[in-house]
């Protein structure tokens, strides 16, 4: 068995500890660009407290509030050249996946530079700038991750900058800002977090750590499930409290830890061309293909599909599919044109090979016909 486990992030969690924790932007550097999203983070609190916090210690700041959602390349040159125009040596990432994944191609683009032709590559010199990370959704597990994942509109899809450098240096986990999250992505971005660990699971680089953090992300999940029924209900995320927030934040906390080891499958790979060609959200994407891929990986190899199965108290991939189907409501439409494109394109990727059940282009075919015929 060869296994490794790396996840340097130092994570603090709990009632407003960005403000109890302000010392620890002093470690970080004098002068931060807070790189955030247009709005929630001022909405929320978030951006509030990490000014107070590096107002208390005399930290300076500059903010960069453009980062849209799925960040684009431009995107990320443009923060770093504010970070160097600045002469700001640490980063502060407030926000969903989008501003965190934003954040860190800034951290390494102000650090070094790297022509847009190279940013793929890997090969950095060993140079970014520290990171503190707040997140204010609770799905992408960005917070703990070495990847930074940017629309490429040159590859016509979602490409991720992966290497260790990225992990954040501290992350402040708060549920309270995720408090006034939408029904909506309350829900995408949950199951943007059970796809993480489901696909952990079913990632060749799964390990006995990955796993357990997985099974528990599932079960963390799963339990806040009935109460995301509720809210769609009532077309309110009132339904949640902050001890179901809580939950939900640290499950993507822990399914982030999980990808950080396992890198995503299939799901993920396919998820893209539905975000970049049809405007999908990221957590929705995974949502539709997920649960047809269980399905695949039933047939294949039962007992693999069970132990994920029995994390949900679920004992048939229908049951998956059933409740995924009640949170995703309506299917967008697919031409035969798009899925055998979609298709295409993902059984080039190298998430293929980090399949434990490999697809072939037909399964991935049919798992997109079947998706979107709910
Ligand atoms: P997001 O694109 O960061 O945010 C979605 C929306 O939610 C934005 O409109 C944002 O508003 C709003 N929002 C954020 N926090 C809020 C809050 N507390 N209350 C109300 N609204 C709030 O969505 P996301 O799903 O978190 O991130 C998706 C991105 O993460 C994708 O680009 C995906 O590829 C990436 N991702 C990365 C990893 C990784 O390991 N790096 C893993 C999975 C996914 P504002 O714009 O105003 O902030
Ligand atoms: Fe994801």
């Amino acid at each position: 068995m060869t296994n490794n486990y790396y996840m340097p992030t130092k994570v603090i969690m709990g009632d407003d500890c960005v403000v109890k924790n302000c010392e620890l932007f002093k470690v970080l550097g004098r002068k931060a660009l807070i790189v955030t999203g247009t709005q929630s983070a001022k909405r929320n609190g978030s951006e509030k407290d990490v000014k107070t916090a590096l107002e208390s210690v005399g930290i300076q700041y500059q903010v960069f509030d453009k980062v849209m959602s799925n960040p684009t390349i431009s995107c990320a040159y443009e923060g770093a050249s504010l970070a160097k125009e600045n002469g700001v040596d640490f980063i502060i990432a407030i926000g969903g996946g989008s501003p965190m994944d934003a954040g860190k191609a800034i951290a390494l683009l102000a650090a070094q530079d790297i022509e847009e032709e190279s940013l793929f590559l890997g090969n950095y010199q060993n140079k970014v700038l520290p990171m503190a990370f707040v997140p204010t959704t609770a799905g992408t597990g960005s917070e703990v991750t070495q990847y930074s994942i940017l629309t490429n509109d040159k590859a016509q899809t979602k490409t991720s900058i992966a290497s260790d450098l990225l992990f954040p240096t501290v992350t402040f986990l708060d549920a309270k800002y995720t408090v006034h999250l939408g029904v909506t992505t309350t829900i995408n971005t949950a199951i943007d977090a059970l796809s993480h660990a489901v696909e952990g699971m079913l990632s060749v680089k799964a390990s006995i750590v990955s796993d357990a953090l997985a099974a528990a992300s599932i079960q963390m999940i799963i339990d806040c499930t009935p109460k995301m029924l509720l809210a769609l209900q009532a077309g309110s995320e009132a339904a949640f409290d902050l001890e179901q927030r809580e939950q939900l934040l640290q499950a993507s906390f822990m399914a982030g830890m999980v990808i950080a080891q396992t890198g995503t499958t299939v799901v993920h790979a396919m998820g893209y061309s539905l975000t970049y060609f049809k405007g999908i959200d990221h957590g929705r994407a995974n949502g539709l293909l997920l649960g047809e891929y269980l399905k695949l990986v039933e047939k294949a190899q039962p007992d693999l599909a069970a132990k994920i199965l029995k994390t949900m108290s679920f004992a048939k991939a229908e049951q998956l599919l059933e409740l995924l189907g009640k949170l995703l409501g309506q299917r967008e439409e697919i031409n035969a044109e798009e899925i055998k494109f979609y298709s295409k394109k993902a059984i080039q990727t190298k998430n293929i090979a980090n399949c434990i059940v490999k697809p072939t282009e037909d399964d991935l075919r049919t798992m997109f016909v079947q998706s979107f015929a709910k």
